[in-house]
């Protein structure tokens, strides 16, 4: 019951999200929910969590909230907010790269602009001493379109690396590209409701298909980024490194803020690599939602903040 109540408000939030100013009187009121997920609303709050979590032995990659715009101005402005970020990052001396959703730039628009907006993004972000970029991978819907943009922006950035979801079928194939290009690709479960015919359901086999990717790209030795907090797939990842000699720096585990900053802790003592992917904006609604949705601990922690408000 606590947890489809949980659901169901963050549900209404998500789709109410797109309807909402940004730094609405409903949006400020209700950011406690995201708290815990979400760093902040502006720039400066995002660079106070990569302060935080570089002080611990971290880095982190920073995403500016917001997918699936509609219209022109609203991908320039996600642009040049990511533009203005990598300045500020510059300037700090932190220990960061910056995360991009391809929607948020436009790619719902025409690819072009979405392709547009990013090869600014990228030439920018080389003058930082972190100059990755990651292109975050959405809904199947535009798998083939986001890989297309990678690949293009890649023969002239090589700054830039996808994201590949374990639960689609594709994968495996994608993987095998993404070696040959030599790319740096992040692995991930995947976060979105995909049909079946797609993408696998049930979470066993799911683990099995990220394990064999995983093991790929990290005999392929192209600084992967193994995105997970489950304890089986991090503990199968720390025993196949180790059997094959490959060296902590040679990948690192990324996990979300807020999820399981034990582990976070726990595998920086171990000498592991680790950077933690902070999300912020005004636009939190519809990823709290993903996170609320995907794990019943998360909706019991929003349903808990509710009461404690
Ligand atoms: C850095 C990063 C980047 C990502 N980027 C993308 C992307 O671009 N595209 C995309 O589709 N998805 C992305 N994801 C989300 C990902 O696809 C999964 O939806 C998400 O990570 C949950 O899967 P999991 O492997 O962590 O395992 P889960 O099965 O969710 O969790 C494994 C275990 O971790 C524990 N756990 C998890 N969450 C909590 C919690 N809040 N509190 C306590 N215990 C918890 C539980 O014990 C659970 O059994 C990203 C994830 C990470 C970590």
């Amino acid at each position: 019951m606590v947890h489809s109540t949980a659901r169901r408000i963050a549900e209404s939030m998500a789709l109410i999200d797109g309807l909402l100013s940004p730094g609405s009187t409903f949006q400020k009121r209700f950011f406690f929910l995201a708290r815990r997920f979400v760093a902040g609303e502006s720039i400066d709050a995002a660079l106070t969590a990569v302060r935080q979590l570089n002080a611990q032995g971290m880095s982190a990659t920073l995403d500016f909230l917001g997918e699936d715009v509609k219209k022109n101005h609203e991908a320039l402005h996600t642009r040049d907010v990511y533009l203005q970020m990598l300045d500020r990052i510059g300037d700090s001396g932190l220990q960061t790269n910056v995360s991009v959703k391809l929607t948020a730039l436009g790619l719902l628009i025409g690819e072009s602009i979405a392709s547009d907006n990013l090869a600014t993004i990228l030439a920018r972000a080389q003058h930082n001493s972190d100059p990755f970029v990651r292109i975050d991978m959405e809904g199947s819907a535009i798998t083939q379109a986001t890989l297309r943009v990678f690949e293009k922006l890649y023969e002239q950035y090589r700054n830039v690396g996808p994201v590949l979801q374990a639960y689609l079928k594709r994968t495996p194939g994608d993987i095998d590209r993404a070696i040959a290009l030599g790319a740096r690709v992040r692995l991930c479960k995947g976060a979105y409701n995909e049909p079946r015919e797609v993408a696998y359901k049930d979470m066993p086999t799911i683990r099995r298909q990220f394990s064999r990717s995983a093991e790929r790209l990290l005999l392929a030795n192209h600084y992967p980024g193994i995105a997970t907090h489950d304890p089986i797939l991090v503990q199968a990842v720390k025993r196949f490194t180790e059997r094959k000699q490959i060296a902590k720096d040679a990948f690192e585990f990324q996990l979300l803020y807020g999820v399981r900053p034990e582990m976070q802790r726990a595998l920086v003592s171990q000498g592991y690599r680790v950077r933690v992917y902070i999300p912020f904006g005004t636009h939190w609604a519809t990823y709290f939602y993903r996170r609320v949705t995907e794990r019943r601990e998360n909706a019991l922690f929003a349903f808990r903040s509710m009461l404690q408000k």
